[in-house]
């Protein structure tokens, strides 16, 4: 079986000629494929041609199993299925500018950050670009007449660089003009810190927003809650990441989880100024989700609040990210592990 939805038309083209179908049905399946409709409802095809592709390959490789509205805000957590049995999450959030989807890279993650649901049993398996853009399409079916995924952040389950090739696919594909055409500047990628993979992505030269979860202003404190920060020293990280500012001419956004004691002392908020001073950023600050299964607990919001009045007082840009769906499983992995552990 073949996943169309994860080929280019140019691919899908040469699909369809080695079935000796003619062009112009590759772009109309195409089409069909990313508003998210199925061999039955492709209707300008011939029933004995959607009987065909239905032998033959698959138009919609995930579908949703489980969804939970949060009851505060307008946020759906949605736990998507997989065609193996497997399930990744994504989070639908609504904002004044309209829907962003956040999106799984991974079923699970092998990064191990000490304070994250998602990686608590490894990495499963790599999500393949189709799988990764029917997220996108699930969503906007499930929005119906309400509206579409306008942004796109790649923040779900997974470490996106480790699974390079097909999130480039992916990007590729969700920003189609045929497709859902959601353009480079409304998706955000964000990375634990694979140095490597940052400067491969700089030479794609796509006009995505870069993040990258920070979460400690110096390597001591970085080495006690991510492991990758044992493979890259945080200057070699900030190397990369001011390479990639001056490439791409992009603002960088550096993800930083508030974590009582460890990582939220006005010293380290001096710190964590000095390591980003005069570098074209934004610094996001999360307090910390509480998972269950992890011992860490979140700076209390005094302690949140000065941290940002520091960084404030250093000219750094920065905020508080705000809460949304904080009650239905905010946190990275946890309606998975849930509905896993049969709690949902
Ligand atoms: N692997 C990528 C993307 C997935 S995680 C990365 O590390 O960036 C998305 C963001 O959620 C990251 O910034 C991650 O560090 C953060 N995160 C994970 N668990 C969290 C928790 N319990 N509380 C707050 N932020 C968390």
């Amino acid at each position: 079986m073949t996943e169309l939805t994860g080929l280019f038309l140019s691919e899908l083209t040469d699909w369809c000629k080695e079935r000796k179908l003619p062009g112009f049905r590759a772009k109309q399946i195409f089409k069909w494929i990313h508003q998210g409709v199925d061999f039955d409802g492709m209707t300008n095809l011939p029933l004995s041609l959607r009987e065909q592709l239905k032998q033959e390959a698959i138009a919609q490789p995930v579908r949703i199993i489980h969804e939970r509205r949060s009851k505060i805000d307008d946020t759906v957590k949605f736990l998507f299925g997989l065609k193996d049995g497997n399930c990744v999450e994504g989070v639908l959030m609504h904002y004044h500018h309209g829907y962003t989807l956040c999106i799984s890279t991974q079923v699970g993650c092998r990064m191990g950050c000490t304070f994250c649901a998602s990686t608590l049993d490894g990495c499963v398996r790599s999500l393949t670009a189709g799988e990764m853009l029917a997220e996108v399409l699930l969503a906007n079916q499930f929005l119906g007449e309400k509206g579409k995924v306008g942004h796109i952040v790649l923040m779900g389950s997974g470490e996106p660089l480790d699974n390079y090739d097909n999130v480039i696919q992916f990007l590729k594909l969700v920003s189609h003009p045929d497709g859902v055409n959601i353009g480079m500047r409304h998706v955000s990628l964000s990375t634990c810190g694979v140095v490597d993979k940052i400067y491969r992505l700089m030479e794609e030269n796509l006009q995505l927003t870069l993040s990258v979860s920070l979460h400690a202003p110096n390597d001591a404190i970085r080495r006690q809650i991510m492991p990758i920060a044992n493979t890259y020293a945080i200057d070699e990280l900030m190397d990369a990441v001011r390479a990639y500012v001056r490439k791409t001419g992009r603002r960088v956004v550096f993800e930083y989880a508030l974590i009582d004691q460890l990582n939220s002392r006005p010293e380290h908020a001096r710190e964590l100024a000095s390591l980003v001073g005069g570098m074209q950023c934004h610094v996001n600050l999360i307090p910390l989700n509480y998972v269950d299964e992890r011992h860490l607990r979140p700076a209390t919001p005094e302690a949140v609040q000065l941290f940002l009045k520091t960084l404030e007082e250093r000219r750094i840009s920065a905020t508080i990210r705000r809460e949304m769906g904080s009650d239905i499983g905010g946190a990275c992995g946890q309606l998975r592990r849930s509905v896993l552990e049969g709690k949902a």
